[in-house]
C-alpha cells in the first residue's frame, strides 16, 4: 500500500527573486504535491527586499530599536509567502500561507538572533493531511511576550530545519540557486565542484567561514537533531548535495 511521505521545501531568495521565479517555484511545489507527497513550503523574501529594509531602518537610526527591526525585517516573508500561495493556488491545488506568530513558531526573546524553542503542528498537519500546501514564511517567530522575532540573517535555513525536526518530515530540502555545495564558492572560483554528499562537520565549518549556502545555526540544528539536509537547485534536476 502507499505510505504519503511529508517533505520539507525550502526556497531562498534568489529563487523566489522575481514573479516569474515564483511561478516556476508554484511548478516545482505541483510536482512534488502530484506524486502523492504532503508539502511544507517554507520560504524566503525575495532576494534584496531584506537588505533594502535594513537599509530604511539605517537611514533612521544605527541604533534602531531592534524590536522595530524584527517587524521590518520580517516583512519580506509576507510578500513572498503569501505570492508563492497564490501561485500555488492558480495551478489548481489548495494552498494557505502562515506567518510565523500565526502557527505560532515560539522562539527565545533574543531580537534579530532568535532561537526556535517550539512550533505547534497541529493546524498544518490537518491542512497538509486534507491535501493543502502549507507555505510558511521562513526567518520568523514570535516571543513569549508576543513580539515579532527574527532568527538571524539567512535563517530561512533554520526555519526549514526546525520544521522539519518539528512535523517530524521525511525530508528537508533546501532549493537554492546553485547546484548544492561545492568546495569553494562558485561566485568567486569557477572550476568550483559540487559535493555529493558532506559530514554535518565540515558543513558546519564552511558555513561558519561565510559560504551562504546554509546558515551557521542551520547546519548546526540539523547536526544535533540529527536531520539529514538535501541542498539542491531550484533551476536544474541535478541531484544536489546530502
Ligand atoms: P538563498 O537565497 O537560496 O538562501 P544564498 O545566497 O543565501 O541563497 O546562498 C547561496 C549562495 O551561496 C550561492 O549563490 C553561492 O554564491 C554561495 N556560496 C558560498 N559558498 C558556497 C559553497 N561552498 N557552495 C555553494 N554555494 C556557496
Ligand atoms: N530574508 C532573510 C535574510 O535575508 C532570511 C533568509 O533569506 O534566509 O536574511
Ligand atoms: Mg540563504
Amino acid at each position: 500500500y502507499f505510505i504519503m511521505k511529508k517533505l520539507t521545501l525550502k526556497f531562498g531568495g534568489t529563487s523566489v527573486g522575481s514573479i516569474e521565479k515564483i511561478k516556476k517555484v508554484a511548478n516545482i511545489v505541483k510536482k512534488r504535491k502530484d506524486e502523492g507527497n504532503a508539502v511544507i513550503v517554507v520560504v524566503s523574501a525575495m532576494s534584496g527586499v531584506t537588505n533594502e529594509l535594513k537599509k530604511k531602518s539605517d537611514l533612521i537610526s544605527k541604533s534602531f530599536d531592534s524590536k522595530e527591526l524584527d517587524v521590518l525585517l520580517s516583512s519580506g516573508e509576507q510578500i513572498s509567502s503569501s505570492l508563492l500561495s497564490g501561485a500555488i493556488i492558480d495551478l489548481g491545488i489548495k494552498a494557505r500561507s502562515w506567518l510565523g506568530w500565526q502557527i505560532p513558531i515560539f522562539t527565545d526573546n533574543n531580537h534579530t538572533a532568535s532561537k526556535i524553542v517550539n512550533i505547534k503542528t497541529d493546524e498544518i498537519l490537518k491542512f497538509i493531511s486534507s491535501g493543502g500546501v502549507a507555505v510558511i514564511a521562513g526567518f520568523q517567530g514570535i516571543s513569549e511576550n508576543g513580539r515579532v522575532t527574527t532568527l538571524g540573517r539567512g535563517g530561512s535555513d533554520l526555519s526549514a530545519v526546525a520544521i522539519a525536526k518539528f512535523f517530524e518530515t521525511d525530508s528537508c530540502e533546501i532549493y537554492t540557486d546553485v547546484e548544492g555545495i561545492l568546495t569553494t564558492d562558485p561566485s568567486i572560483n569557477k572550476s568550483a565542484k559540487k559535493i555529493d554528499k558532506i559530514s554535518y562537520e565540515e558543513m558546519l565549518e564552511m558555513a561558519s567561514l561565510g559560504a551562504r549556502v546554509m546558515q551557521p545555526n542551520a547546519v548546526q540544528a540539523s547536526m544535533i537533531n540529527d536531520i539529514p539536509v538535501h541542498v539542491r537547485s531550484t533551476f536544474s534536476k541535478n541531484p544536489g548535495t546530502k
